[in-house]
């Protein structure tokens, strides 16, 4: 049995820390030049910036500006390994996991495995529907949308226009309210001037949530500020509508049996506990969550942690949202809790999260942004989402890319990546 890490340092506490996102990047970092040896496991061999995935799927970023390799970010990290591999069993009693590429023993095991698309059963719309949380997910949206503008450019039925120039964004949470914005951008300020002599008069983006508010964690000054937005922007906001299914022609059809047909439908309406949760054989929490006590440790398992969307606190205010900032503050927590057991000092408290607010935006100068008490929207809330997600990204080079390509789409009204490539296909398109 392969035990990574464990080369030049016997006796060291062996942490794995399963999954390379928020939490689990910065638990890695942390634990940078701790006493223990730590081997950083997922299935990709980069970590991603979700927050601008979507700017993948609208063609305004290219992936690698957002996608960035893990073993770049730990270089410095002497004591931490990387192991690109994909767990596919988690031993409680004999402390390993399995992976496709061999089994790794532990000392420690934190898991920040994330979450997945939630399809709440719904197994049509998981078939056709175009799900928005890998980075080939987002390349799948953008081939398929520019493809399809393709296609209504030379269609001489004008049903069939109508059914490839709309989009449905089913989910109005921030994901679904800057996706449709982005879209409805694209196709007014980008597509519109591509396809010159071509009726795009047809385009209808459609923002579909089944409650009756759109963004449910914000304030509802900030709600409408952001509907107005979308509705100025040429979106299609429908409140308290929800799919019930969709027909194996791509069809949405609502709950209340009337129907769209839509040759581009966007899933944002929910996410759930990555499957690696299920194999800790835990009894899980609502949302497919594990349920952790309140220094992220699994019941019963005191040396296994669950950090990020994956874990359901109990306790200390919990469970927290999914959110980036959670994930991060869970991964400096335990890094904390590791770093202070291995050096025999006494651990922190319980972990408590500190929200440091939430912001969205709603295309090229609108934003809201909520911190305590105070509210911002418009251009000053645009700008604050700017500036924090310009900072968050974790290389330097690539700061200065999605810098001059936001200045380049802001002043010009510009897509620089609006490339149909081979790479990035919904499944269903391969049938
Ligand atoms: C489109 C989108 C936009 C978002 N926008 C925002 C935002 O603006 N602000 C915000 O705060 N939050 C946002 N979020 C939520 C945020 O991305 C998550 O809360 C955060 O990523 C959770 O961090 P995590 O470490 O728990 O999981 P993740 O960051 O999802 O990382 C999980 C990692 O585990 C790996 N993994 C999973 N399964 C396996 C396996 N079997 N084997 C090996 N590796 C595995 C994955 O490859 C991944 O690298 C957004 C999410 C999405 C999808």
């Amino acid at each position: 049995m392969q035990r990574p890490g464990t080369r030049d340092s016997a006796g060291r506490t062996h942490v794995v820390i399963v999954g390379a996102g928020f939490g689990g990047v910065t638990l890695a970092k942390k634990l940078g030049g701790a006493p223990v040896d730590v081997t950083l496991v997922d299935r990709h061999n980069y970590h991603l910036f979700t927050p601008l995935l979507y700017q993948v799927a609208t063609a305004l970023l290219d992936p690698s500006e957002i996608a960035h390799p893990v073993r770049s970010i730990v270089r410095r990290e002497r004591n931490v390994h990387v192991r690109m591999a994909e767990i596919t069993a988690i031993h409680l009693a004999e402390r390993r996991i399995d992976t496709n590429t061999g089994s790794i023993a532990y000392d420690r095991l934190v898991v920040a495995a994330g979450s997945v698309s939630n399809f709440f059963v719904n197994r049509t719309v998981e078939e056709r529907a175009y799900p928005l949380k890998e980075l080939e997910e987002a390349l799948a949206l953008r081939n398929h949308v520019l493809e399809t503008f393709e296609r209504a450019s030379i269609t001489e039925d004008d049903e069939e226009e109508r059914r490839l120039q709309t989009i449905v964004v089913v989910g109005a949470g921030p994901t679904g309210v800057e996706c449709s914005g982005a879209f409805a951008e694209l196709s007014n300020l980008v597509l519109r001037r591509d396809f010159r002599g071509s009726n795009l008069q047809h385009v209808d983006i459609e923002l579909l949530e089944a409650a009756p508010s759109l963004l449910g964690t914000f304030a509802s000054s900030l709600q409408r500020a952001a509907q107005r937005t979308l509705v100025r922007k040429g979106v299609n906001v429908k409140l308290g509508t929800g799919v019930r299914e969709m027909t194996p022609d791509g069809t949405v059809v609502l709950q209340d049996g009337s129907k769209l047909d839509a040759a581009t439908v966007i899933w944002t309406a929910g996410v759930k506990g990555s499957p690696v949760g299920a194999m800790l054989g835990v009894e899980l929490a609502r949302g497919g969550r594990v349920p952790v006590d309140e220094w992220l440790r699994v019941p019963g398992h005191p040396e296994v942690f669950v950090i990020g969307d994956l874990a359901a606190v109990q306790g200390s205010g919990g469970p927290h949202p999914m959110l980036a900032p959670v994930a991060i503050q869970q991964g400096e927590h335990v890094a904390r809790q590791l770093a202070a057991e291995a050096r025999g000092e006494p651990g922190p408290g319980p972990f408590r999260y500190f929200d440091k607010g939430t912001m969205a935006t709603i295309g090229r100068n609108a934003g809201i942004a909520q911190i305590g008490r105070l509210r911002f929207s418009g251009f000053i809330g645009w700008l604050m989402w700017l500036f924090v997600h310009l900072v968050q990204i974790v290389s330097f080079r690539s700061r200065l890319i999605v810098l001059v390509n936001w200045a380049w789409n802001y002043v010009f009204y510009d897509r620089p990546v609006r490339l149909i490539t081979t790479a990035g296909r919904h499944p269903h398109e391969s049938e």
